[in-house]
């Protein structure tokens, strides 16, 4: 052997990243199962499952194409590459550029040689050249550019379907008695039973831990919920846990899948004229656009980004975070157990209920970061900082959102079916039976008229809460609101 290739767990592909030109003869593969990784911190088994039987399948996969492969557990990833270095007598070590400033800092000084990371269709040069240009960092600008640069749903310079985004036509609240297509469900090996008996868990079927399970899930998106995707994009239901929704992100974080390869079977999918434009740019849209802003905004705004703190918040995590049963709020309890089940929601619970929340009870950003972090499947470090720091709670000041996501119970209410069942009452903001979200959305302006009563984006926001004739009673209400919800009572 020649050299030792570090395949890192979110690098798990033989056409991308370092193993794309290795060579069975010359190349020793080592993936470290770091304990850094496996109990450094609360993370939710479910994702530690997924992860680790990931990550074993595809050493047994490469093993079988002939290669040496050393799969190691080791204190740190830099203690398993020193161990592997030393029991085979090699100095170079090549990885694909890492996917987070912290690996990329350890690596660099254990004196790995990078290679491009080209697990994404964007090169970091190529957003920082987009980035240096911008006076704000809009992703509908960003997301325009990347539609012609790659050519995708567009003639010429035009979009496809006449207009670039189908905001309005996806914003259905979901149907009453919905019932969608049964979920794939992915049965488990020997590999995966050793790993959950390891970690002394029952997995739920799921998450696939191979690259066929993920094309699987790609295939059974493509037929039986792309056409539906859109509309529903955005709704949140207690009668159907995904919706339309792909539930590819961890693959597309782990390596099994390419970025190229889903946008592929979309498109083919939409030149059959199976799907209509606005799920077809909807998706789209989610890879090509957000998925690549979030991964170029992380290394544009540089490894202290994730300590911002703008609005100063405070707070810890309160615990109907962790503990649905510390909650009276359906929404809450709802999205909760759903993470606590399979590791997932999807991006209206995340933003709209999980991070409004954290936001509009001035929650620190770095302990709800680091719980976001820990318990869904596809959290990275990339993909979790700008999502939450910029996006979820806007702790960036606007670097990269121009407003807050602070919302009320109104929106709740219209976009899903939570409020139904809930002890609140979504149009109350004072009393007893007041929604918490409404309550603290009000209180939440009025706390910050001094960040943000200028901003002409949320003048009718304030236009608002200047009318209210019951913020003093609405204040004591959200005093009581966020003692009851320290103590778990609301
Ligand atoms: C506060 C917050 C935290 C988030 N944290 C993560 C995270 O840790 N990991 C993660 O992969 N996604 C994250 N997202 C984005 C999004 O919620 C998930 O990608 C999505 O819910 C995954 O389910 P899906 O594969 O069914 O997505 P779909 O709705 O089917 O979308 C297709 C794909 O688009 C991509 N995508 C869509 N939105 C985003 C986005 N904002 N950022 C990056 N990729 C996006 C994902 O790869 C996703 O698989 C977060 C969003 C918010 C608002
Ligand atoms: S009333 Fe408020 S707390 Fe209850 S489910 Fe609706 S939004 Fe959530």
């Amino acid at each position: 052997m020649k050299r030792i290739i570090y395949i890192p767990f979110d690098h798990l592909n033989r056409n991308y990243g370092a193993l794309k030109t290795a060579n069975p003869s010359e190349d020793l593969i080592v993936l470290v199962e770091s304990a850094r990784m496996t109990t450094g911190r609360p993370w939710h088994k479910e994702r530690l499952f997924f992860l680790i039987s990931s990550a074993r399948h595809f050493a047994q996969s490469l093993r079988g194409e002939g290669f040496t492969v050393e799969y190691i557990k080791a204190p740190t990833t830099i203690d398993g590459l020193t161990t592997i270095k030393k029991q085979h007598n090699l100095t170079e070590v090549i990885c694909a550029e890492p996917s987070s400033f912290t690996q990329f800092q350890a690596l660099t000084e254990f004196g790995a040689t990078f290679i491009e990371n080209d697990f994404f269709l964007t090169p970091r040069p190529l957003f920082k050249l987009w980035a240096d240009a911008q006076k704000n960092f809009l992703m509908e600008t960003f997301y325009r550019a990347q539609r012609i640069r790659l050519g995708i749903l567009v003639e010429g310079k035009d979009p496809v379907g006449g207009a670039w985004n189908f905001d309005k036509e996806n914003r259905l609240p979901p149907p009453k008695k919905y019932e969608g297509p049964d979920y794939l469900e992915h049965e488990r090996d020997e590999i995966d039973i050793e790993v959950a008996k390891e970690l002394d868990y029952t997995p739920t079927k799921t998450w696939a831990t191979t690259r066929d399970g993920a094309l699987n899930q790609l295939a059974n998106f493509i037929e039986n919920h792309f056409a539906e995707f859109g509309p529903l994009e955005d709704a949140m239901t207690t009668e159907n846990w995904a919706l339309h929704h792909s539930l590819l992100s961890p693959y597309l974080n782990n390596g099994l899948l390419h970025p190229s390869e889903v946008i592929t079977a979309a498109l083919k999918a939409f030149k059959k004229g199976n799907v209509p434009i606005e799920s077809a740019e909807g998706f789209i849209r989610q890879l090509i656009g957000w998925r690549e802003y979030v991964n170029g905004m992380y290394w544009f705004l540089g490894p202290d980004y994730r300590n911002k703190n703008k609005l100063e918040a405070k707070r810890k995590l309160l615990p109907l975070f962790t503990d649905p049963s510390k909650t009276q709020m359906n929404c809450m309890k709802e999205t909760v157990s759903d993470i606590n089940s399979r590791a997932w929601v999807h991006h209206i619970p995340r933003l709209m209920i999980l991070s409004n929340l954290a936001l509009i009870t001035g929650t620190n950003p770095q302990e709800f970061l680091d719980w976001m972090r820990e318990v869904f499947i596809d959290a990275t470090e990339w993909v979790m900082v700008p999502n939450v720091i910029g996006m979820g709670v806007h702790a960036d000041g606007g670097q990269m959102m121009t407003k807050p996501y602070a919302a009320g119970g109104a929106y709740i209410s219209r976009m899903s079916n939570y409020c139904k069942g809930c002890a609140y009452n979504p149009k109350l903001r004072t009393g007893d039976t007041a929604c918490p979200f409404t309550t603290l959305y009000w209180d939440f302006l009025d706390r910050h008229q001094a960040e943000f009563s200028k901003n002409h984006r949320m003048a009718q926001q304030y236009f608002g809460l200047k009318r209210l004739s019951d913020l003093p009673e609405l204040k004591e209400r959200a005093r009581e609101v966020l003692q009851g919800l320290e103590e778990g009572t609301i």
